[in-house]
């Protein structure tokens, strides 16, 4: 048999991170950056770096950040010919972040009026989408009007050519109420071949109480699998089969951003090539605490190799 191929849409942008902690940006500071990032960028570079066959459709500017970003995805082995380079002057999306000392972080982004905040189906995108088997949905993506029509089309495509989905909410339930944004999630859950949430994010789309119901419950509805991001405290995978739990490594927690990203890429990239469940966790599991490593959003993901010693030298 041979490998799926994985795709999926939304945001490449560059993050630019506060070296000090403290309440935002309204003085002048030391800042280190530009890092590649953007949430489904980092889930596909991981899912190459493990040794998946994986594409992104996206849309960068024609500037040293968009730059930043085709070289590295490129050289992890992601699929680039769906990124589109602006050809109207709309600069590379970008986002500046700084910790507070209580560990939230304070924002300042340029998506929605950046490259990727225009994304279209180029020819190019659709012969991507053509070439995979799998589509990887990142639910904040859902949240730009013109990327959710986008990838709506791309699983039609994908799963009418009996292809697979996995999908990964992404979202604080706090910010889910912008319009519209509810069912369009809902409608990709009820196609879901693999629900990845973390927390408590394995209630958005169930009235259970506690997370044994919200599991039967979301099992019952058709949903084959479902893994549950627990951050510290490690992972678990449920199916009719069963439970699968998995344990944390134990990491010093430099910089959490994008833990949950290179887990998914991890776990859906294992899943594609046909690993068993056990194994594919736990490389997943390997791969967030080792995101949380390193400074920078895509810094932390990994190959195969790099996991393999990482949890040897953790388990003796
Ligand atoms: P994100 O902030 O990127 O959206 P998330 O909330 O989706 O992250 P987490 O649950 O924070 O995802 O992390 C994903 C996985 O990474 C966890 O389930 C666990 O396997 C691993 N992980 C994350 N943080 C740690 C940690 N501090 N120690 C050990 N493992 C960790
Ligand atoms: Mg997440």
């Amino acid at each position: 048999m041979t490998d799926k191929r994985l795709l999926t849409i939304g945001e490449v942008l560059v993050e630019i991170v506060a070296t000090t902690k403290g309440d935002g940006f309204r003085a002048a500071q030391p800042l280190i950056g530009p890092f590649p990032s953007g949430a489904p960028a980092i889930f596909v570079d991981q899912a190459a770096r493990i040794g998946a066959e994986a594409a992104i459709i996206s849309r960068v500017g024609a500037d040293d950040f968009g730059k930043v970003n085709l070289d590295r995805l490129a050289a992890d082995g992601v699929d680039i010919s769906g990124i589109a380079v602006a050809d109207d002057g709309a600069p590379t999306g970008s986002a500046f972040v700084r910790y507070r000392g209580d560990g939230s972080r304070a924002f300042v982004f340029n998506i929605a009026h950046s490259a990727c905040g225009q994304l279209e189906l180029t020819r190019e995108a659709e012969a991507v989408i053509e070439r995979c088997s799998h589509i990887h949905v990142m639910g904040t993506a859902l949240s730009a009007p013109g990327l959710s029509h986008l990838i709506k089309a791309a699983i039609v495509r994908i799963k009418g050519q009996g292809g697979t989905l996995s999908f990964d909410p992404n979202l604080r339930p706090e910010i889910l109420d912008t319009p519209g944004l509810r069912s369009a999630l809902g409608e990709i859950l009820a196609q879901t071949d693999v629900f990845l949430p973390s927390g408590d994010e394995i209630f958005l789309f169930t009235e259970a109480q506690d997370e044994a119901g919200a599991v039967k419950d979301l099992l019952a509805r058709g949903i084959p699998e479902i893994v549950l991001k627990r951050g510290a405290k490690g992972a678990s995978h449920f199916c009719a089969a069963g439970r699968t739990d998995v344990a944390p490594l134990a990491v010093e927690e430099i910089d959490p951003t994008g833990a949950g990203d290179c887990f998914g890429g991890a776990f859906v990239g294992m899943w594609l090539m046909g690993h068993p469940v056990e194994e594919a966790l736990a490389y997943a599991n390997a791969a967030g605490a080792h995101a949380v490593t390193r400074v920078g959003p895509m810094e932390g993901t990994a190959t195969r190799a790099e996991l393999d010693q990482f949890m040897k030298d953790r388990t003796r």
